[in-house]
């Protein structure tokens, strides 16, 4: 095996099969950003849910030892199709392409995929049969790791905002951490949802949300003209940049974990 191979390199899609050959020698870890091409009201682009967990694992991998896939872009948002550009997939049809695409990783050596999840609050469900099918069915250590999730507690420290729901105070504060030339402050509205949510229930990314509930997509309409839910107007670089770190650094500390297990 030649030995003038980037052993740098971590993005798949740019890598050559033979540095791929050679990678899964030093790892066998593989990070698959899972998002989703749907409406961020009028001041953020379709793709927020692909690109917050593409960058994420980007500097994971830049990181660890772990590979990075080519991400899913498609996803199961069927309450967003109320706005142009949105797509979406059933969940059948979702569930058995993730599977597919991190079962034939397998194929040359991955044996752990974590599928970083970008689409929020979305799709959880469909993800967490995909880590189950992969592991009973095909060896594959798979984990759900929802990006939410993993900044919530720095995100209870440091927001302003009542509510953060949809394309609000965090996704925005990410993506203007992230790739600020793609967000328009001067577009973003605030949307305040109404104060009569269910008990137990509650339109915040990290609200009291104790059981299993979805809006539908003449909910949303109803919701939200703009598209977004929540107060985006006090999104910001520096906190964002603060539930990068948070998740970055808990994805990582999953990374080494499972590759000291070796
Ligand atoms: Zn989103």
């Amino acid at each position: 095996m030649s030995d003038d191979f980037d052993t740098d390199a971590y993005r798949v899609a740019e890598m050559t099969w033979q540095e791929v050959e050679a990678a899964v020698e030093r790892t066998a870890t593989l990070l698959l950003p899972v998002g989703s091409t749907e409406q961020h009201g009028h001041h953020m682009p379709l793709g927020v849910d692909v690109f917050m967990p593409e960058a994420i694992g980007e500097l994971v991998a830049e990181r660890s030892p772990a590979l990075l896939a080519p991400p899913i872009w498609y996803g199961v948002s069927p309450h967003h199709t109320f706005k142009p550009g949105t797509f979406t997939v059933s969940t059948e049809t979702f569930q058995r392409y993730v599977t597919d695409v991190c079962a034939s990783a397998s194929e040359w050596g991955i044996e752990r995929v974590l599928l970083l999840n970008g689409h929020y609050l979305g799709q959880d469900p469909e993800l967490e049969v995909v880590v189950r099918t992969l592991r009973t069915d095909h060896g594959v250590e798979a984990f759900h790791v929802p990006l939410v999730n993993l900044f919530a507690e720095v995100a209870e420290e440091i927001r302003t905002g009542e509510v953060s729901f949809h394309a609000s105070e965090f996704e925005t504060s990410i993506l203007l951490s992230l790739l600020p030339e793609l967000v328009h402050m001067d577009r973003a509205k605030s949307v305040e949802p109404p104060d009569d949510s269910l008990p137990l229930t509650d339109y915040d990314a990290l609200g009291d949300n104790e059981v299993g509930w979805s809006l539908t997509a003449e909910d949303m309409a109803e919701l939200t003209h703009a598209g977004n839910i929540g107060d985006p107007t006090v999104a910001t670089a520096e906190k964002g940049e603060k539930l990068v770190e948070a998740a970055v650094s808990n994805i990582c500390r999953l990374v080494d974990e499972l590759e000291s297990e070796e």
